[in-house]
């Protein structure tokens, strides 16, 4: 019998997490704020539960992928005692945060699990939403080996590497390193493009010795093409770009570790997000050099 699985967020990531977690045979019971996202996972065999504690209250191991630390707090927490998903958790069952959040709030979850008798992983993601859709995301986990070794068959039939890298909050800690890393080679791209080009030479120019050049990498090899052609669709959309640098800058502050060019890509990210009407990705910080 495989382990009932719930999973509370159906965004970019979490709907196709979910398909997958079904093509592999797992019963899958789901919840989302927006109902409607839910409905494809619904046709596919999902059963829908009518709030998250109706989820959490099913799962012998339960997944959240929500956008960000307040949506984490309140599905788990809810907004008086015991309301939210956590207090409706199994002594014995297993919860795995796949959020982008910060280390300090992986930290009180795994505390708020610990009191509880249920297990905890922090295990953001990398890979995007053609890993997700793929099942070849890497988990970047955070806890206990045996918890961890529990759950693989579950994790497998989403992502394809599973790295252990410490305790409760490390996980958060590498995918806030992981994430100001892109953000900045995204935004250094942005920056040349803006100088080659504002200069008098085309892009098609920068591109042809950029791919020749060491100065490629995966993240750009993507987001490059789409920053020359000025399209933009959400695959990873600015505003959760813009939070993770903000929770790495806010980590950076509490370690004492200065970030000067994540503070300077952050004002930049800043002031895309904030004169953007529509969601776009977030390689749309190339227009900040279009104002
Ligand atoms: P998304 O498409 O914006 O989905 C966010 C999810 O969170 C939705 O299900 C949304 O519900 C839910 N949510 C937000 N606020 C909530 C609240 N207050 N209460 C309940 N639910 C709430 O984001 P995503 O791209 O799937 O990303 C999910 C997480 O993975 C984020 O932490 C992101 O940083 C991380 N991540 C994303 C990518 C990527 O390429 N997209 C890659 C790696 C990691 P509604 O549908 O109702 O809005």
């Amino acid at each position: 019998m495989k382990p009932t699985v719930g999973l509370i967020g159906l965004g970019l990531m979490g709907a196709p997490m979910g398909m997958n977690l079904l093509h592999a045979g797992f019963p899958l019971v789901v919840w989302n704020r927006t109902s409607s996202k839910a409905e494809e996972l619904v046709g596919a065999g999902a059963k829908l539960a009518s709030d998250p504690r109706g989820v959490a209250e099913q799962a012998d191991v339960l997944i959240t992928m929500l956008s960000d630390p307040p949506a984490l707090e309140e599905v788990l927490f809810g907004a008086g005692q015991d309301s939210g998903a956590l207090a409706a958790m199994r002594g014995g069952s297993t919860l795995i945060d796949s959020s982008t959040v910060s280390p300090d709030l992986a930290r009180r979850v795994a505390a708020a699990c610990a009191e509880r008798g249920v297990d905890f992983l922090d295990a953001p993601v990398t890979g995007g939403t053609w890993g997700a859709k793929k099942g070849e995301l890497v988990f970047m986990v955070g806890g206990n080996a045996e918890v961890l070794e529990r759950v693989k068959p579950v994790l497998e039939a989403m992502g394809k590497k599973f790295p252990l890298l410490g305790p409760n909050g490390a996980g958060q800690t590498v995918k806030l390193g992981m994430n100001l890393l892109l953000a900045l080679q995204v935004d250094a791209f942005a920056e040349s493009l803006a100088l080659v080009t504002g200069a008098g030479v085309s892009a098609d120019k920068l591109m042809e010795v950029f791919q020749a050049s060491m100065a490629r990498s995966g993240v750009l090899d993507v987001k490059a093409p789409m920053m020359v052609k000025g399209e933009f669709p959400a695959s990873f959309p600015l505003r959760l770009m813009h939070k993770d640098v903000r929770l790495a800058l806010e980590l950076a502050r509490e370690r004492d570790v200065k970030l000067p060019c994540g503070e300077a890509a952050y004002a930049t990210y800043s002031a895309v997000l904030g004169s953007s009407k529509d969601d776009p990705d977030f390689s749309a910080v190339v227009r900040f050099w279009k104002h």
